[in-house]
């Protein structure tokens, strides 16, 4: 059972006081504050731990400060939508909103190379209004001997370019709690010319002790991708890890499942758990179609199959899209066969939001009263 207090509550307050002696007093019942300072307000939610069954909603709603109460009647306490729950499905991180409403674009490299290339690709993403790219420099690679990324070398020149085109938000992999350290050390250094989103790969969605350190910082949102080979309950308990360390500025990430089934794609795309993840919990929900087709093919009709997943995702409500471009992928290190050349990025925007305004018009259809 979650109590929401009135916004502002403060913990010096007798009410306050008052709220926490008697909840300290119930029988087999722990609980557990949580606090959410935004812009305008600070929330306070109370998470009463152990026999809550025995507890009246109605009563608990009578407490002093107490506006409302959640009964949570399904896993994934903190991130999961339970019955008449109306808590936040968004957050802002550096002036970018992100939310279960709206969609946000971040098109980029893989994996940082040059900085050459990093320049021109933030010239095209500002040259078309975008202002959030994803920049690899820490790549998981399955062999030992590939290119590992350029790791915090390149975090200087990442960091002031972005700054320079007016990026706000770069997505970046993270595998070890001494890159997120690097990332917080290299914005300070550089000025904090933009912000980062860290990525949790899908090798290392279970790696609990990664996700326990990265939801334990505040500072930076997370994006957490789908763990390629388990199920969709275990992916979504490892996004509830960073939440319940304390970090709630999670998005949930689809990127394919690992089988043979979704061949000749480079992973069986799972775009149809959009809506899903949604339902389930309050994430911003995140389709990455480069990892999920892997690769440039044209379909009959004219359009390259990652676009149409980028399409399949979108109208049915994705909130982000991480798809990789490159302007010279025969160059490029990691994964140039997917990625998109850099004349095709307005195509590609037009084609989301050719799609984005179909789901908009759905959503509209699905809402008219039935006669
Ligand atoms: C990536 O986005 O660069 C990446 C490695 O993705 P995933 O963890 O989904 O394979
Ligand atoms: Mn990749």
């Amino acid at each position: 059972m979650i109590l929401i207090l009135t916004p502002n509550t403060s913990a010096d307050s007798a009410d306050y006081r008052q709220l926490t002696d008697y909840l300290g007093n119930l029988p087999n019942i722990s609980f557990r504050t949580h606090q959410e300072r935004g812009s305008a307000q600070t929330l306070t939610e109370i998470y009463l731990i152990g026999n809550t069954a025995a507890l009246s909603a109605a009563d608990m709603e009578t407490l002093p400060s107490v506006e409302r109460v959640v009964r949570i009647s399904e896993e994934y306490r903190i991130l999961g939508r339970h019955h008449d729950d109306q808590r936040p499905t968004e957050f802002d991180y550096n002036g970018v909103r992100f939310a279960q409403d709206n969609l946000n674009v971040f098109a980029g490299l893989c994996a940082v190379d040059t900085p050459e290339h990093v320049e021109i690709m933030m010239r095209a993403l500002r040259d078309n209004g975008q202002v959030c790219t994803r920049m690899g420099a820490y790549k998981p690679r399955t062999s030992p001997y590939a290119f590992q990324g350029h790791g915090k070398a390149c975090l200087p020149y990442v960091f002031e370019l972005a700054g320079k085109y007016d990026i706000k938000v770069i997505a970046m992999e993270v595998t070890h709690e001494s890159h997120v350290n690097e990332i917080r050390e290299t914005l300070r250094q550089t000025g904090n010319p933009t912000g980062v989103m860290l990525q949790i790969g899908t090798r290392n969605t279970q790696n609990f002790e990664l996700l326990k350190i990265v939801g334990r910082q505040t500072e930076f949102p997370v994006l957490l991708k789908r763990g390629f080979g388990i199920t969709l309950d275990e992916s979504l308990n490892a996004a509830e890890y960073l939440a319940s360390e304390g970090n709630r500025k999670v998005i949930f990430g689809l990127r394919g499942m690992k089988t043979n089934m979704g061949d000749p794609h480079r992973n069986l795309v799972d775009f149809a758990h959009v809506p899903t993840v949604k339902r389930l919990t309050r994430m911003p929900v995140c389709i990455d179609p480069s990892h999920s087709v892997g690769g440039r093919n044209r379909a009959p009709d004219g359009a390259l199959e990652v676009m149409h997943a980028t399409a399949q995702g979108v109208i049915s409500g994705a909130n982000m899209i991480l798809v990789d471009f490159h302007p010279n992928p025969g160059k490029a290190l990691v994964d140039g066969p997917q990625a998109l050349l850099l004349e095709e990025l307005p195509l590609f925007l037009d084609d989301v939001r050719i799609a984005r305004e179909a789901y908009e018009k759905r959503i509209q259809l699905a809402r008219r009263p039935l006669h």
